[in-house]
C-alpha cells in the first residue's frame, strides 16, 4: 500500500532507512520478533527509547519546545512505517503517548517542567491506575478513595489489571475525591510515586504465561496535593482525554501491517511445505479482505493524525480506530495459528525456549493468546461500538 508521497519526503523516507539501518541493533529486531506480549521488554524499548532521543526523534507527536518534531503528518507517518518495517519494537506509550498529552494540556508549568523531561528520558517509567475491582467498563464507578489531609491526600482501595505496575517507579491514578452528585464528578487525577510507603504489587499471570498486568493496593499512601493533575474533582475530563490518545494516538496500521507480512511468509512456507496447501483458495480470499481493512484502518489514521497535527485531540473516532485495529490483528493472530497448523502445536504457548525456535515463528502462538485481550484492554469493543453510536453517529 503505497501513498503517492512528494520527493521531499521519499528524501525523509531514504533518511529514515538510513538512520534504521545504522542505529537499529540486531538484538533489539530479534527481541521484538520473539515478542509476543503487548509490550516488549522494558529494557529493549528503553534502549530503543535512548536511541531516538539522541536523534530527536523518540516523540514526533510532541511540539517541538518539549522534544518533538515539527513533522508533517505525513512524515510523522514515514517515520512510523519504516520502523515498523525494519522491525524496530513500539516505544511504551504509557507515558510517552498517555500520560504527557494530559500533563501538556491540562499540568501546571512546574509539573511540565518536573515531568516531561523524565518521561522523554526514560527516567519516570509510568503505568495507569483507571480500573478497579467493580470499575472497568463503568469507569466512573471507581472507589480508590483519596481523604484530604492538609497538603496530602491519603489513599485507600486498589487498581486491577494494571499493565507494567511491577517495572514501573510511577503510577497515574484515577481517584475519588468526593462522593456526592454524579459519580463522575467526584474524581481527580493523580500522579504516585510507586515507592510511596503502602503501595503494593500482587502479579496476575495470563493465560498467554506472560506477567504484565497486575492488582495494586494502597494503604494509607500519602500523595501530595501538588502531584494533582488540573482541579479537584474534574479528573474525569483528563481521564477520557487521556483514553482518545491511549485508543487513537498513534499509528497501529504500519505495526499491523508488518504483522501481515508475517503472515503472508507462513503462507508462502505451507505452500512450500505442504502439497495442495490452500487449494480451495480461502486463505488468499481471507488475506485479500485483510489488505482492503488495512487500507481502509491507514486511510482513517492519516485523517485522526491531520486533526491531532492541527492542534486538536483523537476525538471519539478514536474509537473506530480501536476497533477496527483489533479486529484485524486479531484476525491475523487466528489465520497465522491456521497457517501454522500442526507446525505451531510443538510450540509451547507457555514459552518453552526451544533453541530451534529462534525466529518469528515461536511466538505466533503466545501472540494469539496474548492479543485476545485487545478486545477487552483500552475499553472493551462493546464499549467502543457505544460511543461510535452515541458521539460519532449521534444515535
Ligand atoms: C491485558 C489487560 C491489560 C490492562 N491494562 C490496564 C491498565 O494498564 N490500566 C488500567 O487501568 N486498566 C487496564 N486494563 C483493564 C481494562 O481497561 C478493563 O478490563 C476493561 O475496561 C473492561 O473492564 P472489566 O474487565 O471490568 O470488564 P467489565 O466492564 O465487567 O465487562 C465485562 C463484559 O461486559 C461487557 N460490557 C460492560 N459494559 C457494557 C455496556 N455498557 N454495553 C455492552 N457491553 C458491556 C464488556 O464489553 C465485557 O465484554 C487491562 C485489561 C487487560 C485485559
Amino acid at each position: 500500500m503505497d501513498l503517492q508521497f512528494t520527493p521531499q519526503e521519499l528524501a525523509f523516507q531514504q533518511e529514515v532507512r538510513r538512520f534504521l539501518a545504522d542505529k537499529l541493533t540486531p538484538q533489539i529486531v530479534a527481541a521484538t520478533a520473539n515478542n509476543s506480549s503487548v509490550f516488549v521488554e522494558k529494557d529493549i524499548a528503553l534502549q530503543w527509547q535512548a536511541i531516538l532521543v539522541e536523534q530527536g526523534w523518540a516523540v514526533p507527536q510532541w511540539p517541538l519546545e518539549h522534544g518533538g518534531t515539527d513533522w508533517t503528518p505525513a512524515q510523522k507517518y514515514i517515520f512510523s512505517r519504516e520502523c515498523y518495517l525494519a522491525g524496530a519494537p513500539m516505544l511504551i506509550p504509557l507515558g510517552l503517548l498517555m500520560l504527557a498529552p494530559v500533563i501538556m494540556a491540562f499540568g501546571s508549568e512546574e509539573q511540565k517542567r518536573e515531568y516531561l523531561p523524565k518521561i522523554l528520558s526514560g527516567e519516570h517509567y509510568w503505568c495507569q491506575g483507571y480500573s478497579e475491582p467493580g470499575a472497568g467498563s463503568d469507569l466512573a464507578s471507581l472507589k480508590l478513595k483519596a481523604e484530604s489531609d492538609g497538603d496530602d491526600y491519603i489513599l485507600n482501595g486498589s487498581k486491577l489489571w494494571t499493565t507494567h505496575a511491577h517495572l514501573a517507579d510511577h503510577i497515574f491514578c484515577l481517584v475519588r475525591t468526593a462522593s456526592d452528585g454524579k459519580p463522575q464528578q467526584g474524581i481527580s487525577f493523580l500522579l504516585v510515586a510507586m515507592d510511596s510507603p503502602g503501595v503494593s504489587v500482587t502479579p496476575i499471570l495470563t493465560m498467554a504465561g506472560d506477567h504484565e498486568v497486575n492488582q495494586v493496593f494502597f494503604d494509607n499512601v500519602r500523595v501530595p496535593k501538588r502531584n494533582r493533575i488540573g482541579e479537584e474533582n474534574r479528573g474525569w475530563q483528563y481521564a477520557k482525554y487521556l483514553l482518545e490518545f491511549e485508543r487513537g494516538g498513534g499509528f497501529s496500521a504500519p505495526r499491523i501491517q508488518h504483522e501481515l507480512q508475517r503472515l503472508c511468509q507462513l503462507v508462502a512456507s505451507a505452500r512450500e511445505d505442504i502439497a495442495g496447501f490452500d487449494s480451495s483458495g480461502d486463505i488468499a480470499r481471507k488475506l485479500a479482505r485483510m489488505e482492503i481493512d488495512l487500507k481502509a484502518l491507514e486511510i482513517t489514521e492519516l485523517r485522526i493524525l491531520s486533526s491531532v497535527s492541527g492542534g486538536g485531540n483523537p476525538g471519539p473516532e478514536s474509537s473506530i480506530l480501536k476497533l477496527n485495529s483489533t479486529r484485524l490483528e486479531q484476525a491475523i493472530n487466528e489465520l497465522s495459528v491456521d497457517v501454522l497448523g500442526y507446525r505451531g502445536f510443538p510450540m509451547n504457548p507457555v514459552r518453552d525456549g526451544s533453541p530451534d525456535r529462534a525466529d518469528f515463528t515461536s511466538s505466533v502462538v503466545p501472540r494469539y493468546l496474548n492479543n485476545r485481550a485487545a478486545s477487552i484492554f483500552g475499553g472493551s469493543q462493546e464499549v467502543q461500538r457505544s460511543i461510535i453510536a452515541k458521539m460519532v453517529l449521534g444515535l
